[in-house]
């Protein structure tokens, strides 16, 4: 997620700041327009109605094609389900995205080329459209701002002390001050100023259920900008039971929680998830609970200095593709663990690696997509010196184990 492939750039410094994707959003925008700019969702399961739900926001969202005779006959939630062999029948075509599960794309692709299709041009693969073509496009023609995934990071306080918390955690006093309410709240505002669709915002920690102030950031984020949130959601680690309040609030704004599964590491912590997911079903509150994590990266932010030249620092940012994008205050952070890991271990490291958002202007919104997409003014940050990157995944380490 994140980076947009262009082929031409050898860096992701600016050089063209605001203007970066021009040539590259050309012939997007040019058959775009072509196709009436219209999305046709091939397959309508669940991928297909997650994106539906983004598409949607942008009024370009035409419908669902599908093999499935069932849903051609009965529709999918109120919106009707067309036979490939209907839509080619159709004068007025647009783009097609495939919005089936990996084991099935080589089918339809084959279909669709069989039918006289061409690949990113008639129709695109559901992960290449949505990290690469639909932000392009919703800038360049709806001037809207989309984003896959934003957090705030609301306290850096945690119950548990992982070892290699990728945010550095461990090394927060229990005690330790919050982001304060105001800035809390200045963050979702100053991101929902500019970002018109967000697929997934989330309240991160630490432990988010720690923070003192969660149900009037919920309720705040759930009156003001729910319309513009496809998934919002919190990140736990489970070990807390969310008060009443919180899961009323959670119900009414459709949070969905995420739980982290470190029962591998922590055993005891079973019992915490069957209590928490039984509370959270009978608040129908809606909840993800994935497989046990066995395995970590480690990027060893706490190993000193790689004393890279600016070339190798170039590379390992733009090796990297970190989805993780952060808000704070009007500061918006483009790796959220670069941020946490340096304020929590006092290295000071990358203090002005942020977009300042503050005094932007919405004609300044290609200026926002670049960022977000790997643009700055140096094109890596200082944090990539002190970081493993794209090559942690050689070295994995046991997921969740707890300093003593
Ligand atoms: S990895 Fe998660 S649970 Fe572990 S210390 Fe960091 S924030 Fe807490
Ligand atoms: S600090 Fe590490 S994780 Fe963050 S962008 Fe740089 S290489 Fe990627």
């Amino acid at each position: 997620m994140g980076a947009i492939d262009l082929e031409e750039k050898e860096t992701m410094k600016w050089l063209n700041k605001g203007h970066e994707f021009d040539r590259y959003a050309e012939k997007l925008v040019e058959n775009f327009y072509q196709k009436g700019k219209k999305i046709y969702l091939f397959g309508a399961g669940i991928i297909g109605g997650e994106i539906a739900r983004v598409i949607e926001k942008t009024g370009c969202f035409a419908g669902f094609i599908d093999n499935s005779r069932e849903k051609q006959g009965f529709g999918v939630n109120g919106t009707e389900v067309l036979p490939l062999e209907k839509y080619l029948e159709n004068g007025s075509r647009g783009i097609i995205v495939i919005t089936v599960d990996t084991k099935t794309i080589p089918a339809i692709e084959s279909q669709l080329t069989k039918a006289g299709l061409i690949k990113e041009k008639d129709f695109y693969l559901h992960r290449e459209f949505m990290e690469q073509i639909f932000p392009v496009l919703s800038v360049y023609v709806n001037h809207q701002m989309y984003v896959e995934l934003a957090q705030i990071c609301l306290t850096e306080r945690c119950t548990l002390k992982c070892k290699k918390c990728a945010h550095a955690c461990y090394a927060v006093d229990a005690k330790g001050e919050d982001m304060s309410l105001d800035m809390a709240k200045k963050s979702a505002d100053a991101f929902f100023s500019y970002v018109d669709i967000v697929k997934e915002f989330v309240l991160i920690g630490g432990e988010p259920f720690l923070y003192r102030e969660l149900g009037e950031m919920i309720t705040y984020i759930g009156k003001k900008y729910r319309h513009q949130i496809v998934m919002f959601a919190i990140t736990t680690n489970g070990t807390i039971l969310p008060k009443q309040i919180i899961l009323d609030l959670c119900k009414e704004y459709q949070v969905t929680i995420h739980v982290s599964n470190y029962s591998a590491a922590i055993p005891s912590l079973e019992k915490k998830y069957e209590q928490l997911k039984d509370t959270l079903e009978k608040n129908h509150v809606p909840y993800t609970f994935n497989d046990q994590e066995l395995s970590w990266l480690d990027y060893e932010f706490e190993a000193g200095s790689r004393k890279r030249t600016e070339e190798e620092l170039t590379q390992v940012f733009d090796r990297c593709h970190t989805p993780c994008r952060e808000i704070r205050g009007s500061r918006y952070y483009y790796c959220v663990m670069a941020r946490s890991v340096s304020d929590n271990l006092n290295m000071g490291v990358g203090q002005e690696d942020y977009l300042e958002l503050e005094g932007m202007g919405q004609e300044d919104q290609k200026i926002l997509l670049e960022f977000h997409h790997g643009f700055s003014e140096k094109g890596y940050l200082e944090m990539c010196n002190h970081c493993n990157g794209k090559d942690a995944e050689k070295n994995p380490i046991p997921a969740a184990e707890q300093a003593k």
